[in-house]
């Protein structure tokens, strides 16, 4: 496996170790980081293959592949997802790829299987610098300006240089996973910038996590603080710090996107 993969599985095998009331969301998202990793591995390592761009004609290199990923995925995962998966493996292949190219054309992050195959993918095509076609997404000031996808998390890497305004902040693509600079103050679902409507949450349980969220639009995500805590890594510590999400959610507020494992 690849490293940036190794990293997260690693994250999150070890999180999982810990005993809090996140363990077995994070022991379930580790073993979907696995069979990610091994997807990305296959791609990168797939000989004399260059992604076109275009899910639907790309098909033929993942799909020996994916019955195994959502088999692999199923059997750690609760019921109401494995259900779905006994119903894609049911459907045999087609299925699965009917699935994919619906989510490729018009996302929605309630289609777990297709979002957790389609990340590794898109990445593969943000690596190479092929551009995604065939996408129905909004082209937006906050969507990932590779691949239009909405934002997973944002994070913090330190001040970097402080002349450049909103330095050190960034989103992570919910997507293709890359990520790109973003202003510090603004809501990344509305873009609202007045600081009076921007609202950020801590819990002492997760010290470098916070939520930002915007009265606005009543939408939030999560910001990762890797000045707090250099052994974060993001996409993994947020669904490690799941009790964040139920407080927004009883704050009234909305996840810009849900994560994998629905959070
Ligand atoms: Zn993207
Ligand atoms: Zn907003």
């Amino acid at each position: 496996m690849r490293e940036i993969w190794r990293r997260r599985v690693q994250r999150a095998e070890d999180l999982s170790a810990d005993n809090t009331a996140s363990t077995s969301l994070v022991a379930f998202y580790a073993v979907v980081l696995r069979a990610q990793g091994d997807l990305d591995e296959r791609l990168a390592t797939r000989t004399g293959w260059r992604p076109s761009g275009d899910l639907g004609s790309d098909l033929p290199a993942l799909r020996s592949y994916l019955p195994a990923m959502v088999h692999a995925v199923a059997e750690a995962a609760p019921e109401s997802l494995a259900t779905e998966a006994r119903m894609l493996l049911e459907g045999g292949g087609d299925r699965v790829e009917r699935a994919l190219t619906a989510f490729w054309r018009a996302p929605s992050d309630r289609q777990f299987f297709a979002k957790a195959i389609v990340q590794p993918y898109a990445g593969r095509l943000a690596e190479t610098g092929v551009a995604p076609v065939g996408r129905d997404v909004p082209r937006a000031d906050a969507r990932c300006p590779f691949c239009g996808g909405p934002p997973q998390l944002s994070m913090f890497r330190g001040a970097g240089d402080a002349a450049l305004e909103g330095a050190g902040r960034s989103l992570q693509c919910a997507t293709c996973l890359t990520s790109w600079p973003f202003r510090r103050v603004v809501c990344p679902h509305c873009g609202e910038e007045a600081e009076h409507k921007l609202g950020y949450f801590h819990s002492p349980a997760f010290d470098h996590v916070r939520v930002e969220a915007c009265d606005t639009c009543r939408h939030y995500l999560k910001g990762i603080d890797l000045t707090r805590l250099g052994t974060a890594v993001p996409l993994v510590d947020e669904v490690a710090s799941a009790p964040l999400d139920v407080w927004a959610d009883e704050h009234g507020y909305v996840k810009i996107e849900l994560n994998l494992v629905g959070l």
